[in-house]
């Protein structure tokens, strides 16, 4: 089979040739890559590997190599947008939203020493819809396939890592009202509300393994592994994967 031969002089070639000049030029520029916490976050706690957290907590350098690429900087980027302009779609229904305490700093919590922390999307103060003010109010921007699990399961189930980060605001702030999770759809723009009971219990667990983290770092321990395959969908995304395995 004789292959076509490419006319370098062609329009459909030289626009070819500028639409990879602009993804060279704009991913020469990515969005800016998130300072690394030197501490537990609220947000980070409650997914599938403490080991992971620790090596963030510990400041341990990523895999050589290994870096965020432009596409998911962009996605970090689009996830503080969304929640920016579903906060302002709130505001446009008659709901009052605060960020900052009375002295301009975040709301939020910091504990042991600062060594773990979080600080919480806004929390609403009132409405137009009876429900218990103050609340906590956490928005996720999420693709259609863990908006529609968390639409079909419900927050817990679906997305336990969230609702342990809502759990531990919740306990920590001491605004144990139903919170108000949102997740809108980035692909169809749909929006999932769930208000979220206090539990407790999980709020302490999620405390503690933070905790755990914490002493374990200091004692020079690893926590745990969540598994004995480094082939693992969790560690295939890691950024520690060759330091843990090896
Ligand atoms: S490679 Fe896997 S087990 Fe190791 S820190 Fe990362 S997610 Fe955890």
């Amino acid at each position: 089979m004789t292959r076509a031969a490419i006319d370098f002089n062609s329009p459909e070639y030289l626009d070819a040739v500028k639409v990879m000049a602009l993804h060279r030029a704009l991913d020469a520029v990515p969005p800016p890559q998130e300072k690394r916490r030197e501490y537990v976050g609220a947000s980070a706690i409650g997914g599938p590997c403490e080991r992971s957290v620790q090596y963030e907590f510990l400041g341990v350098p990523r895999d050589e190599g290994w870096r965020h690429d432009a596409k998911t900087l962009r996605i970090f980027q689009r996830g503080h947008m969304m929640e920016s302009a579903a906060a302002q779609w709130l505001c446009d229904a008659g709901f009052r939203l605060i960020q900052s305490k009375r002295d301009g700093g975040p709301i939020g919590f910091s504990v042991a020493d600062g060594q773990f922390k979080g600080h919480v999307d806004r929390v609403i103060i009132s409405g137009p819809i009876n429900l218990q003010y103050p609340l906590i109010w956490e928005h996720k921007a999420l693709g259609s396939k863990s908006w529609t699990a968390i639409r079909n399961r419900g927050l817990a189930a679906a997305k336990p890592e969230y609702a342990a980060q809502v759990y531990l605001y919740q306990a920590y702030c001491e605004l144990t009202a139903p919170a108000l999770f949102q997740a809108t759809n980035t692909d169809t723009m749909e929006i999932h509300f769930e208000l979220v009971e206090f539990d407790k219990a999980k709020a302490q667990a999620a405390s503690d393994r933070a905790a755990a983290v914490i002493a374990d770092s200091k004692a020079g321990a690893m926590r745990p592994r969540p598994t004995d395959d480094p082939e693992f969908y969790v560690c295939k995304n890691c950024a520690f994967r060759q330091r843990c395995w090896q």
